[in-house]
């Protein structure tokens, strides 16, 4: 018998300093998801063990980052930080025109009041809480296009955030293009469950968005992500390198929101880019009203300095092999325990498909909430829901009613290691094994918009 070498790969980094962590008791634990009305958000993160909430402005910066903090450059104006951003992004991304935001939603809202109008259409695939909210708020309505496969958690595409051009084509003859001001296209769906579109697929939109005279709006936030999966999975992409792939994504677009929390390796940051002269005239004027002058946009200059570096680090091949690997090292545990989770293992955490997880409750027991509220009580992991909460309200009061609802254990980069990963995968299967004693919640305070961070619940009887 020959035996198989496994080949292992490990991080590009080592450790330089450490943050100590509360480890709590199962009684105060219990206490602490009271007090938090069953809401993992409203948790004091000094109770959490494992901080799964979410991939967001949670990276470990480098010691380059850090270093490139101390030559902020804090003028009020025409800071050089600026400058050296505008330079990374016109050279890693390819858009020629850039404003930083405070975050992702700072330059979403930015956007949508610059392109949207009363009665518009936005197409996406799949929608994102901050980025149809704001599409709304401008007085426009979100409609999905995305495949029908995103929707099922069991199916193994493998790029489930592919659009589907007839489900697009279906909204354009209905309404007319010029009701379309932009259609919205995420990397690395989020709420897919981290779920990579294809370049063949972007190809084709760009293609039929240009017959039909609609732009592209790109939401960059995990664009790194998406491109690693594009270099794994599709035909004619594995000898190039992350970089190469998330330039090309990006020339299939016309503009971009990012919130740089996420890929880009910082703890705040976002901005907006265009390739379009009249749009970063119109956004220039708004950002002064919500965020700041255009050479800040609501970031200190260490900020911006921090981003341009971690926009760097991102591209690179062995981080994103790491970032990725990482968590499909926990998936895989999961699924070794026979833990539904969504298929394929996504890009920036694993999504626990709460349903079949806890099929006894209903979607208005809040299965995903509940389940976020056990593995918390079991060991001090904190995830997030990602279900009926999340989904929140129509406008005319209806809640939604979303497909997937799920727990989602965000993992941030440069952060945990191996063995949390198994300590987050063993205490889920302690959850499952009691899975059916588990009883459901009832939402007690419902905030008016994006309910699912401030919304607080009662264990029902
Ligand atoms: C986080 C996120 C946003 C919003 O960005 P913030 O920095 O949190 O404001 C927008 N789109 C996607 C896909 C995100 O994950």
């Amino acid at each position: 018998m020959k035996t198989q070498i496994k080949k292992s790969w490990a991080e590009p980094y080592k450790m330089k300093m450490v943050e100590l962590l509360k480890m709590t008791t199962r009684t105060q634990r219990l206490k602490a998801i009271k007090d938090a009305g069953y809401n993992t958000f409203l948790l004091k993160s000094a109770d959490v063990y494992i901080d799964l909430l979410t991939d967001s402005g949670t990276s470990a910066m480098s010691d380059r980052q850090w270093a490139g903090m101390m030559v902020g450059d804090e003028a009020y104006a025409g800071s050089s930080n600026f400058f050296h951003l505008e330079e990374t992004i016109r050279k890693y991304y390819g858009y020629k025109y850039i404003i930083p935001t405070h975050q992702g939603r700072g330059a979403e809202n930015i956007l949508s009041k610059v392109l949207i109008k009363k009665g518009n259409v936005i197409p996406g695939n799949m929608y994102f809480t901050t980025t149809r909210l704001h599409q709304e708020l401008a007085g426009g309505t979100f409609t999905d296009i995305i495949i029908d496969e995103a929707h099922d958690p069991l199916n193994s595409h493998p790029f489930k955030g592919n659009v589907d051009l007839d489900k697009l084509d279906k909204v354009v003859k209905k309404y007319g293009a010029k009701r379309i001001p932009y259609v919205s296209i995420a990397t690395n769906v989020n709420m897919a469950g981290g779920q990579p579109i294809s370049m063949k697929n972007l190809k084709e939109l760009r293609a039929y968005a240009k017959k039909n005279g609609i732009r592209i709006i790109h939401d960059m936030t995990r664009v790194a992500e998406n491109a690693y999966f594009i270099q794994q999975r599709e035909k004619g992409y594995k000898d190039k390198s992350i970089a190469q792939i998330v330039k090309e994504i990006c020339s299939q677009t016309d503009g971009a929101t990012m919130s740089a929390k996420k890929d880009a390796l910082v703890n705040i940051g976002g901005f907006l880019a265009t390739n379009e002269w009249d749009v970063y005239e119109d956004a220039r004027n708004l950002v002064v009203v919500y965020e700041g002058l255009h050479t800040y946009g609501g970031l200190a200059g260490r900020d911006m300095e921090a981003m341009s570096i971690g926009i760097v680090e991102s591209l690179d091949d062995f981080h994103q092999q790491a970032r990725v690997g990482q968590v499909e090292y926990l998936g895989n545990k999961m699924l070794d325990y026979g833990i539904p989770i969504v298929k394929p293992i996504g890009g920036h955490g694993i999504f626990v498909d709460a349903k079949a997880f806890l099929p006894h409750l209903t979607q208005d027991q809040y299965p995903a909430q509940t389940l976020a509220a056990e593995i918390y009580i079991d060991s001090g992991v904190r995830t997030m829901e990602r279900g009926i909460v999340s989904a929140g309200r129509k406008a005319n009061g209806e809640n939604y009613y979303p497909k997937l609802e799920l727990v989602r254990f965000t993992i941030p980069r440069r952060v945990y290691t191996q063995a949390h990963m198994d300590v987050i995968a063993e205490s889920t299967y302690n959850v499952f094994k009691k899975r059916h004693k588990i009883k459901g919640l009832k939402m007690a305070y419902e905030p008016k918009y994006l309910r699912f961070f401030q919304a607080r619940f009662d264990k029902l009887g």
